[in-house]
């Protein structure tokens, strides 16, 4: 029994201790734990104590430091004399370098923290001053014709004025009135002598250049089609000028080079190009898919015409293996040679063919090229696009002269109507004549972006494709993709390799995808403005731009004496003036007189047309932020001038009978088109 109750006790002593031992672990562990937290805490406290106290501080240093500048500038006014407020700035700093250690300590981590606000408030408190800057002397002016704080000024007025314009877009009358000639004679005749202060040139910007501008960002002008303008663009557009470089080769610059070939794939793949259009690196090798942002369709049109005659020249000699050019022959000789007599003659039977619809850059790219232009006819009940029989029956007429088919054109979004060619049933014109097709999109391309928009099918056989982003994708003039499927053919063309650019070129130098050599930093404002925007916000503003000119178009051919004319296509509609019993002759001469009216009134702004012998009047609705009440308005004020126009129609017998007004355009209507042999004078009869 004792036994029993020792053995009992001396357990309990046992289990004592182990539980004892157990919690004083336990409470060394909580207690470790709860100082680790009040560490960390104050830790973290203290540091953001610390932050605070910093901020506070870099904001009391920065006050100090305009105090300091302001009183040491009244000073120096009263002493005659003005210094600027970056040489003040670097004098404050000094100062406190000049001050004790433990200060200096404080005030230099406060001053690294308020580095960037500090530039930005130099900034801006020169541009807050508004007041004259100081007088400078006409030598000080040649040898330095801005400043730095001359520029910030300067560019403050010029902010300011593109916000207010943003922010007011009818602050301008939509036309000005100003007769040919106007602006001309207020000029000098030739440029200054001396420098001039920006105050000088920016009152003549008003008073001279701005009473000469159409204003395209009003909400009452409906001509032409939107033109690109938006907050990415500008600034990019700034940036470019600041930079001041160019892309001439990649070693020139290899940013442009490369940002270009993104932008062609990014924008690419946002408008639904197919992949084989796109880079897949920068190697002709790695891909045979690739393009470049030209500056005008006008320039991408002529350089796919140029491409595809090469190809067809090459493919036509290659057929005479006789003819092997020397390979010695350089290029004082090669004239000489029979194989170039014979590219001459390939050359004069070459045939492109397009419709009368297709923009004059067509017909101006195969005069350049010399070769023959053959257009085709569109008919109405096709909306005026091109068909594959009459492609196929000039062809077919042509190949039988002895000629040689080798580019068809087609556009997605023709200039008048915005029309298209039936893409999908001409793409067979390809194989059967071996011609290279292009696709203009130059307007209707940017709507792509879209999905519902993208009525391209057949697409994927075409050999290249161009879109104007300066059209209807915020962008300001001028930037054009251009894709194609056969990069290496097409830049063999384009290729010249003098020494002087010959070195490392990265892989794609863009000197070889056109006539340019010095090229713009394009394809920041591409880049700039789809980030900005994102592919989202630029589907939101073709779907709102769209929208708006439908709303429109349902509200105008309400009005009596109005018709619509042919479709409604991707935000472009078209009408004419017609009245009970009038032929069609009086209901084109009274649509382009009407045109000729409204716009005189410097009211409005439309683009007359003639499309196949019919006259018309075009619309869109242009401005960005366009509201429904905005259109509303236009439609009012359109009504109003239609009965205007109407009552002097009534008082003057004579006016159907002057002069109708013609478009750029027009020069192709109602002229007859022959291919002639001789390439000199491939166009018009
Ligand atoms: N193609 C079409 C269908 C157009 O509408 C235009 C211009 O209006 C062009 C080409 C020419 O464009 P750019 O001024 O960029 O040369």
């Amino acid at each position: 029994m004792p036994d029993q109750l020792i053995g009992s006790l001396v357990s309990t002593i046992i289990h004592f201790n182990s539980c004892s031992i157990t919690v004083s672990i336990w409470s060394i562990l909580i207690a470790s734990i709860l100082f680790g937290i009040l560490l960390s805490g104050n830790y973290f406290f203290f540091n953001k104590f610390r932050e605070a106290r910093m901020r506070t501080h870099s904001q009391d240093c920065l006050k100090a430091r305009k105090l300091y500048i302001r009183r040491e500038k009244s000073t120096q006014r009263n002493e005659g004399q003005r210094k600027k407020s970056i040489t003040l700035s670097s004098k404050w700093t000094r100062t406190i370098s000049n001050s004790p250690k433990s200060t200096r300590k404080v005030e230099s981590e406060v001053l690294s923290i308020a580095g960037l606000s500090t530039q930005l408030d130099e900034i801006v408190s020169v541009m807050a001053s508004g007041s004259p800057l100081q007088e400078r002397n006409l030598e000080e002016r040649i040898d330095r014709p801005m400043t730095e704080e001359e520029f910030m000024l300067s560019m403050k007025k010029v902010i300011e004025f593109i916000t207010d314009n943003y922010r007011n877009p009818e602050k301008f009358p939509v036309s000005p009135e100003t007769r040919p000639n106007d602006i001309f004679n207020q000029l000098p005749q030739k440029a200054p002598e001396n420098p001039e202060k920006f105050d000088l040139v920016w009152n003549d910007f008003h008073e001279i250049i701005m009473r000469g501008c159409i204003q395209w960002q009003h909400p009452r002008f409906h001509a032409f089609f939107p033109c690109g303008r938006s907050y990415p663009d500008i600034l990019a557009e700034t940036l470019i000028s600041s930079l001041g470089t160019v892309g001439i080769t990649w070693a020139a610059n290899p940013a442009i080079t490369e940002l270009d070939a993104s932008m062609v794939n990014w924008l690419g793949r946002a408008l639904g190009i197919p992949e084989t259009f796109l880079f897949r690196g920068l190697d002709t090798c790695q891909s045979e898919g690739g393009g470049w942002l030209a500056d005008t369709a006008s320039d991408a049109i002529f350089c796919a015409i140029m491409a595809a005659r090469h190809c067809k020249v090459e493919e036509e000699l290659s057929k005479m293996s006789e003819l092997e050019e020397d390979e010695n022959m350089t290029a004082s000789n090669r004239h000489t040679s029979k194989k170039h007599d014979r590219r001459a003659e390939i050359i004069s039977k070459l045939v492109a063919y397009g419709s009368f619809e297709h923009h004059s850059s067509f017909e101006k790219a195969c005069k350049m090229a010399c070769v023959c232009c053959h257009p085709v006819e569109v008919y109405e009940d096709d909306d005026w696009g091109m068909r594959r029989e009459v492609v196929e029956e000039a062809m077919e007429e042509d190949v039988k002269r002895g000629l040689i088919p080798f580019y068809l054109h087609i556009a997605l979004g023709t200039t008048s109507t915005a029309s298209s060619d039936h893409l999908a049933e001409l793409t067979p014109m390809k194989e059967k004549y071996g011609v290279w097709i292009h696709v203009d999109a130059a307007y209707a391309g940017s709507a792509w972006v879209v999905e519902k928009y993208r009525n391209n099918a057949g697409i994927e056989h075409a050999d290249s494709i161009n879109i104007n982003l300066h059209k209807f994708f915020l962008t300001s003039a001028s930037v054009t993709p251009f894709w194609t499927r056969h990069q290496k053919k097409y830049k063999d063309f384009f290729r010249v390799d003098p020494a002087y650019l010959k070195k490392k070129n990265g892989g794609n130098d863009l000197r070889n995808w056109g006539v340019q050599l010095t090229r713009r930093f394009k394809a920041l404002k591409v880049y700039m403005l789809l980030r900005v925007y994102g592919i989202n916000g630029m589907r939101a503003y073709v779907e709102r731009m769209i929208g708006m000119t439908e709303y429109m178009e349902s509200l105008l051919i309400k009005l009596p004496n109005i018709r619509k004319f042919g479709q409604t296509n991707y935000g472009l509609f078209c009408v004419q003036y017609h009245e009970e019993g009038m032929s069609e002759e009086q209901v084109n001469a009274t649509t382009s007189h009407l045109c000729e009216f409204i716009n005189n009134s410097h009211k409005m702004f439309f683009t007359h047309s003639n499309v196949r012998g019919h006259d018309i009047i075009r619309v869109a609705v242009t401005l960005e932020r366009s509201t429904k009440k905005d259109v509303e308005k236009s439609v009012d004020l359109f009504s109003q001038l239609v009965d205007e126009f109407k009552k002097k129609k009534a008082d003057d017998g004579n006016f159907l009978k002057t002069e109708s007004s013609s478009s750029s355009i027009d020069s192709l209507v109602n002229e007859e088109y022959t291919v002639i042999d001789d390439p000199s004078h491939s166009v018009a009869v």
